[in-house]
């Protein structure tokens, strides 16, 4: 194992608790992180307007939670940060409150609704213009400086998985492999990395869709942008989920300062 991975491999930037959609309680959940060897780790539980499990009515609650968890991690040598997995709405702004912004320590902008103009209905426009909001909308949270990171930003992919038939896990992530190449080309990653780059925004090594591509990763790389690491755990048993990420990081021979200053490398 290199020494690179030796690292990357205590650390996890994207976890979720119970408090939005995770399975776990916020104790449970720093267990199983203890368990497999975290020592630097990202609570970011949903905190996003009009999200099924945004935090947001429960904000406080969240941060005196998260603040009694940090101090408890930090006896048993583990740096937690409080963050949040939020989104940006049709004008680039976050959708979560200023006070939401100012207080969480790490701030994840994904895709989990495309953000149609108010002519616009999922009906009236063609497949085509629907991906080319969706890479609009990842471009605006590229352009926000107030993120720290770009979640999944090939997995996950918001879409009609029932009309393509895509009925599991395994059959999505499957399709998205193949979809992603159309609609997500690397020209496009060369103006996401221009972007990002700019406004100091990282982009995730996505644990659970195993994603992005190899060539996406170079070409962020090639721009400058800086990566971050996360599994996107919802339940225990994924913490620190990294079969792809260990493979990627040794095929492209990834160095410590390819990754954010908040990964504490
Ligand atoms: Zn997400
Ligand atoms: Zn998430």
């Amino acid at each position: 194992m290199s020494e690179l991975w030796q690292r990357l491999r205590q650390r996890d930037f994207h976890l979720h608790t119970r408090f939005s959609d995770g399975a776990g309680k916020p104790q449970e959940l720093l267990q199983a992180c203890r368990a497999v060897g975290l020592k630097r780790i990202a609570v970011t539980d949903h905190c996003e307007y009009a999200h099924p499990y945004s935090i947001l009515d429960r904000w406080d609650e969240y941060v005196h939670t998260m603040r009694q968890l940090q101090a408890d991690a930090q006896k048993q040598g583990i740096e937690l940060l409080i963050g949040i997995e939020t989104g940006v709405d049709i004008h680039g702004n976050l959708k979560a409150p200023s006070y939401v912004l100012e207080q969480a320590e790490l701030i994840i902008a994904s895709v989990h609704q495309v953000n149609l103009r108010p002519d616009e209905s999922p009906t009236s426009i063609s497949q085509e213009v629907y991906w080319q909001r969706y890479r609009e909308q990842i471009l605006m949270a590229a352009a926000c400086p107030q993120v720290d990171v770009i979640g999944h930003i090939e997995g996950y992919l918001v879409t009609d998985w029932e009309q393509l038939a895509a009925d599991t896990f395994e059959k999505r992530r499957q399709l998205e492999k193949e979809l992603v190449k159309e609609i997500f080309p690397l020209s496009w990653y060369k103006e996401v990395a221009r972007t990002a780059a700019q406004n100091g925004v990282a982009v995730e090594l996505h644990g659970l869709s195993q994603s992005p591509r190899p060539e996406v990763v170079e070409v962020l790389k090639a721009g400058g942008v800086k990566l971050s690491i996360g599994s996107d755990a919802h339940a225990l048993h994924h913490v620190a989920y990294y079969d792809y990420i260990e493979a990627l990081v040794a095929q492209l021979h990834l160095h410590a300062n390819d990754f954010a200053a908040f990964v504490g490398l």
